[in-house]
């Protein structure tokens, strides 16, 4: 299958939607978005290997956006994140999308934040939750947090929530979400854990594999050496000595000192 898709407007995107994407500057649907989007709005579900900077965000947010009924303020859709740092960054996104969408609301959940605050926020109505899966699942179980009006989850880096030890609370919110939702998983990598839970979760799954936009091309080779900070002057001015094949070079650095 070909992923040259010239606009979004091909891949059946509302004009609403168009009119964000061109003013957020989004000309052309990257890989993974010209083959995800089309299947999502399709209804189906489906498994999509891609890692981070594929835009993968934006193929399954933008989809999900257009199943959403503004005047149902509930939750429509979840999605689960490994991190409180990539809910923040996906709601935000979603929030970004939402810019002609009058009355949307986003709403990040994850554990360390004050209970008090969620549950007001909560209790004030959402229409996407992007939350990480601890919190989740105790919001589920207190009642703070209802899916009955759900339509999607999305499963975002699902082999970092399992790397993390959330796929038990996963597969626990997955059991406790209505059945007939769509339900799109996103995995850099795919262990057979993962696997099984796709099986066991997903159906008839669309499958889609993005290579990473950023992968290391085959022309560069790494290496590394395991010195002890103090040597690390020494180490690197040793090998700036020692190695004859290059011009000049880069050094990525921590901090400003
Ligand atoms: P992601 O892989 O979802 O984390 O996205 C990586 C970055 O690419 C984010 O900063 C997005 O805002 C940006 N991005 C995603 N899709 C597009 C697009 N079609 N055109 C331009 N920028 C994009």
């Amino acid at each position: 299958m070909s992923t040259t898709v010239e606009n979004f407007a091909a891949l059946g995107l509302s004009e609403s939607l168009l009119k964000t994407l061109s003013e957020i500057g989004y000309e052309t649907p990257s890989p993974i978005q010209a083959q995800c989007i089309p299947i999502l709005l399709d209804g189906h579900d489906m498994i999509g290997m891609a890692q981070t900077g594929t835009g993968k965000t934006a193929a399954f947010a933008l989809p999900l956006m257009e199943q959403i009924d503004i005047k149902l303020t509930k939750p429509q859709a979840l999605i689960l994140t490994p991190t409180r740092e990539l809910a923040i960054q996906v709601a935000e996104a979603l929030q970004s999308y939402a810019k002609n969408l009058p009355g949307f609301h986003v709403l990040p959940i994850y554990g360390g934040q004050s209970m008090v605050v969620q549950l007001r926020q909560l209790s004030r109505g959402a229409h996407i939750i992007v939350g990480t899966p601890g919190r989740v699942m105790d919001h589920l179980e207190r009642e703070s947090l209802k899916l009955d009006a759900l339509k999607a989850i999305v499963l975002d880096e699902a082999d970092e929530m399992l790397r993390m030890g959330f796929i038990d609370d996963v597969e626990w919110i997955l059991e406790h979400t209505p059945e007939a939702r769509q339900t799109a998983l996103f995995s850099a990598t795919m262990p057979n854990v993962i696997r099984d839970v796709a099986r066991r979760h997903l159906r008839e799954p669309q499958e889609i594999k993005i290579r990473a936009a950023t992968a290391t091309v085959s022309k560069i080779s790494q290496r590394y050496w395991l010195v002890r900070g103090v040597d690390k002057l020494d180490a690197l001015t040793r090998i700036l000595d020692a190695e004859e094949s290059f011009d000049a070079a880069i050094v990525f650095v921590r901090t400003k000192i």
